[in-house]
């Protein structure tokens, strides 16, 4: 089978983007959707910043939109996850669960997944009563106590999600102040069912067949104790789904793709945007950003294999 001109992974608003781009200059792409359509976009009740929403946007319906947008100019989605990419020569080949695939381009917009606090009861009771997605679980705490572990952005908007089904919101954030925006904080501060209880790690997870409580450690005091609770919410940052790329691509110290102001990563031909190699603001906003970017370069990229000039830079 010929070489696709372009193989976008991911299926976020860098990845979407993209693909709305490069569909527009004719590559044709091919998204490789992964488990999740929007990816953590997706997963995200309400989008209350991203521009041209006045009263704000489903995020799974703002993905739904840009994957529309993507497909009305020919680019493919196929839902599958890629589990083996080899970059080492070109046309590179890239294998998922339902087919291998070879691409002269390829732009990676993998995103990045929730870490793990790696505490007894963690994995253990996880999908049952341990979570990492208010959108997904919220609704199974209805008239219920949950913690939600924290003090982020995702940790502080997750509590105040969680405030439409659980009685109580308990947010323990390690420190003695929130990293959030000022608004978001305000509204959290001022919310009845949000409780927070500073300065706290949780190290144990307990339960009984699900979740019956957490023990908790104050880190300025040392106090141990003990709260009831039928759900734990995890949101202590995030880590890049890089696994795959390890020995092909350059990784910086925290496991993020290296790219240059092109968005080119260290393999010649392959692109990264999003969030899987952005170090300081990962926003829808700044997804597009790179995503848009990345499939510019991709474009001038294809041409230049193909011996033509680009449209801008032969004007
Ligand atoms: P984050 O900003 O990195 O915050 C992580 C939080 O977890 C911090 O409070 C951190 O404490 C705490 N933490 C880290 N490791 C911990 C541990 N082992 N035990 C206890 N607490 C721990 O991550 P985030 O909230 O996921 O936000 C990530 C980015 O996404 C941000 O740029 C945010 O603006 C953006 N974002 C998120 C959403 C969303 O709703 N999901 C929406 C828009 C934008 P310290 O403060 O002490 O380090």
């Amino acid at each position: 089978m010929e070489p696709r001109n372009l193989v976008i992974v991911g299926s976020g608003p860098a990845a979407l983007t993209a693909a709305i781009y490069d569909a527009r200059a004719n590559l044709s792409p091919l998204v490789i959707t992964g488990k999740d359509l929007g990816g953590a976009m997706g997963l995200t009740d309400r989008v209350e910043n991203y521009p041209g929403f006045p009263e704000g946007i489903g995020g799974f319906e703002l993905a739904q939109s840009m994957q529309k947008q993507a497909e009305r100019f020919g680019a493919e989605l196929v839902m599958d996850e890629v589990v083996e990419v080899d970059f080492t020569s070109s046309p590179f080949k890239i294998g998922a669960h339902g087919s291998e695939r070879e691409a002269r381009s390829v732009i990676i917009a993998t995103g990045r997944s929730p870490r793990r606090l790696g505490i007894p009861g963690e994995s253990e009771f996880a999908g049952r009563g341990v979570s990492t997605c208010a959108t997904c679980d919220g609704y199974f705490y209805r008239d219920q106590t949950v913690v939600v572990v924290g003090g982020g952005d995702a940790a502080v908007k997750e509590a105040v999600f969680l405030t439409k089904f659980a009685s109580e919101v308990h947010v323990a954030p390690r420190r003695d102040r929130l990293r959030t925006e000022r608004i978001v904080e305000d509204i959290a501060r001022s919310n009845e069912k949000i409780h927070f209880v500073w300065d706290t790690v949780v190290t144990e997870i307990m339960g009984d067949g699900g979740v019956n409580g957490v023990r908790l450690k104050n880190v300025k005091t040392g106090e141990e104790s003990t709260l009831e609770t039928q759900g734990v919410f995890i949101f202590v940052g995030n880590v890049p789904n890089t696994e795959l790329f390890k020995g092909q691509l350059e990784l910086d110290e925290a496991g993020y793709i290296v790219t240059d102001e092109r968005q080119m990563t260290s393999v010649e031909g392959v692109f990264a945007a999003g969030d899987v190699q952005e170090r300081v603001a990962w926003q829808i906003s700044t997804a597009v950003g790179s995503g848009a970017r990345a499939a510019m370069q991709a474009e001038e990229y294809i041409a230049e294999l193909e011996g033509r000039a680009h449209p801008e830079r032969d004007a």
